[in-house]
């Protein structure tokens, strides 16, 4: 990152927000000058002093909490030279820091979807994590990376509070999205939370240290970047990051996995930490907060500092083992294991073995979902030797059910007379069952017992189980991204969805099959409207995005059996098996709204120029000898919703020659 990068994104971050960022009204003075005084060691404390007491508010409220029954004085603290004194520069420093922020964060934001209080929980926990890591590493400022931890999310907040289109607005499209958070930000705002953040602090002349972290806690900066030096400081705030996610404190909702690149676990000495210890230091101090704000998180989650190491032990491991595949896409260059192996066919029965080991099962299976035969098939197994089964979803107890259902671990035991013929049927007395989810999705479940050894299940390690799970989700989508990723020269590089030679191919051999089988075949011809304007008046990179959005959104809403293509620079493509006409009309027009909905959210980007497309369908008719007859007349169709005013979609039954 150079001046010009961050010229450029100056300029993008102007366009998209309401006020001038030097303006931003975002971080109090007193909290600028806190900021500055961690990077002068010769700052005394008696400065610290002087500054709190030039805000009566801060000084009341710091008062309030060192009488709190968090610290039990003997005595009643009267004045902050006193609270200094006792508790040291850095408690208070901290304390102050937290207090300012809190007040101007996340108090007085009247809170849409973008969650003030989540967010809140989210920054204490990376803030007092990172700082108790940089203590354990030696790090000469700790309280400085504790800052860094605190404010490393502010772009968001910039966005949500001064963004032309908010973080509110972004957050609902982030649903069954399975790119990262950044990607996601890019396409909508044109720009991520890390560079507006960076902007944000360059030109309120935050200390360098905490610019650096803010800029690249998503992705570390190149060895020539000028933020190369704070290396540390950025994996110390992107590790924490990463377990505040595995916690389930996300900053936002819906919020996909954070990708920690292999670099940071090297560049902290991850074997020298002592994670337990540090998460249960972090866990009192967030109580001891809870307390003071006099409120509850919304997401209370105990900590599991053990499962935490096993994992990314367990990631460690494999790493030796696997050279890590070298794919071009940077989604895979830094990804811990299970996902350091893009193949299944290692990384699960490691996981297996590694559970199994750790918890003392007799045996550990993983489970994979069959939609079509409503079944669990087991896939992997640990140990060899273990059998397997498969059970019948139709025959499954409720408990079994309700746990898929609603994602959740649970203990099935004969405690619950149904679910005796299922143990019977595995001749258990009782197991375990944690799903394996990724984006919320549930695309696996892990299954354990102690079948033969008959020792009782302990319920604790269901919670501790969880992480593990996580991981393995994500293993997996990373393993179905690689196998994706092979089909490359299938798909279009921009959109990701398959290209024009994959869409005649597909409707070619569609075409050769027996005639009946076309019988119920619908195909859409999809074209933005006045695309080139998205071009002429924003930018050719706009108009990628809005490519790439309406991909998004045409992925999003289709089946497994569909088909989707961009068949041309601003067209697509649908196809729909086992449909008739009222099907495919209201899918097609399901989309049209969907795309135009979202044009309005995002009608400030694109200088109000609406985002609609016209959409033509035709339905399969036994006249048709060739797949082009087809496209045709959908692509007539089309143009009749181009003729007819635009935003519209037009079906024709048969060709109109
Ligand atoms: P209409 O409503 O009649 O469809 O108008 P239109 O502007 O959408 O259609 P037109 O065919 O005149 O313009 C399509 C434009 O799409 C022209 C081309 O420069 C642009 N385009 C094609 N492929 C890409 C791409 O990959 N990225 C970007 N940004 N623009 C593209
Ligand atoms: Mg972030
Ligand atoms: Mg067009």
């Amino acid at each position: 990152m150079d001046k010009d990068d961050l010229a450029v994104i100056s300029k993008t971050a102007q366009s998209i927000l309401k006020n001038e960022i030097k303006h931003l009204p975002l971080i109090p003075s007193v909290a600028l000058k806190l900021l500055e005084l961690t990077q002068d060691d010769k700052a005394k404390l008696i400065d610290l002093t002087h500054l709190i007491e030039t805000d009566p508010a801060l000084t009341a409220k710091l008062l309030q909490h060192v009488n709190s029954a968090t610290y039990r004085f003997s005595h009643k603290i009267s004045d902050i030279k006193q609270a200094v004194q006792l508790l040291g520069f850095s408690d208070v420093r901290q304390l102050a820091l937290d207090l300012l922020f809190y007040d101007k964060l996340i108090k007085n934001q009247k809170t849409k979807l973008f969650d003030g209080l989540f967010f809140w929980q989210h920054c204490l926990f990376v803030a007092l994590l990172s700082k108790k890591i940089a203590i354990a590493l030696n790090h000469p400022h700790p309280d400085q990376v504790y800052t860094a931890g605190l404010i490393h999310d502010i772009g968001k907040v910039v966005l949500e509070v001064y963004g032309r289109m908010t973080y509110s607005d972004f957050i609902p499209t982030l649903k069954n999205s399975e790119n990262t958070i950044t990607e996601n930000e890019r396409r909508f705002f044109g720009m991520t939370h890390t560079e507006i953040g960076h902007v944000f602090c360059a030109a309120w002349h935050l200390p360098e240290p905490i610019t650096a972290v803010v800029a690249c806690h998503h992705e570390l900066p190149a060895v020539d970047s000028l933020f190369a030096v704070f290396k540390t400081e950025i994996a110390i705030v992107a590790f924490a990051n990463y377990v505040a996610w595995m916690q389930g404190i996300s900053s936002v909702v819906n919020e996909a996995n954070p990708i920690l690149p292999a670099e940071v676990l090297e560049t902290l000495q991850f074997a020298q930490l002592d994670l337990d210890d540090l998460l249960q230091q972090v866990d009192q101090d967030m109580q001891n907060t809870r307390e003071f704000y006099g409120i509850q998180f919304p997401a209370v989650t105990k900590l599991r500092a053990a499962l935490v190491k096993t994992t990314i032990n367990l990631s460690q491991l494999h790493h030796q083992e696997t050279p890590t595949p070298t794919i071009s896409t940077k989604n895979y260059s830094g990804l811990t294991a299970p996902h350091h192996s893009l193949n299944p066919n290692e990384f699960v029965p490691m996981t297996l073995a590694a559970i199994g080991t750790e918890f003392c099962f007799d045996r550990c299976l993983m489970l994979a979902i069959d939609p079509k035969q409503r079944c669990l098939l087991s896939t992997y197994r640990w140990p060899e030797c273990a059998q397997t089964f498969d059970i019948e979803l139709s025959h499954a107890p409720e408990p079994l059910l309700q746990a898929l259902r609603e994602k959740k671990a649970q203990l099935i035991n004969g405690d619950f007379a149904p679910n005796k013929p299922l143990l019977y049927q595995l001749n258990v007395a009782e197991f375990f069952i944690v799903p394996v989810l990724n984006h919320n999705r549930l695309v696996g479940v892990l299954y354990a017992d102690n079948g033969e050894s008959k020792k009782p299940l302990n319920v604790d390690s269901l919670a501790e189980m969880l992480p593990i799970a996580n991981e393995l989700g994500i293993a997996l989508f990373n393993a179905k991204q690689y196998d994706q990723q092979k089909k490359c020269a299938q798909l279009d590089p921009l959109t990701q969805l398959y290209n024009k030679r994959m869409v005649d191919e597909f409707l070619s051999k569609a075409f050769n099959q027996p005639k009946n089988s076309l019988a119920q075949t619908a195909v859409g011809f999809i074209d933005i409207d006045k695309f080139k304007l998205f071009n002429d008046l924003c930018g050719h990179q706009a108009g990628d995005d809005v490519l790439k959005i309406v991909a998004d959104i045409l992925r999003g809403m289709t089946r497994p059996g569909d088909f989707i293509g961009r068949y041309g620079g601003e067209e697509f493509l649908f196809v729909l098996k086992n449909t008739d006409k009222a099907g495919a009309y209201s899918f097609a027009e399901r989309i049209r709204v969907a795309i135009e909905q979202r044009g309005k959210l995002m009608s400030q980007r694109f200088h109000d120029h609406a985002l609609t497309v016209s959409i033509g369908v035709a339905l399969y008719h036994p006249h048709y000898s060739t797949y082009m007859e087809l496209i045709n007349v959908a692509d007539q169709a089309m143009y009749r919703a181009k003729n007819s005013g635009r935003n519209k979609v037009v079906m024709l039954l048969e060709s109109s020659k």
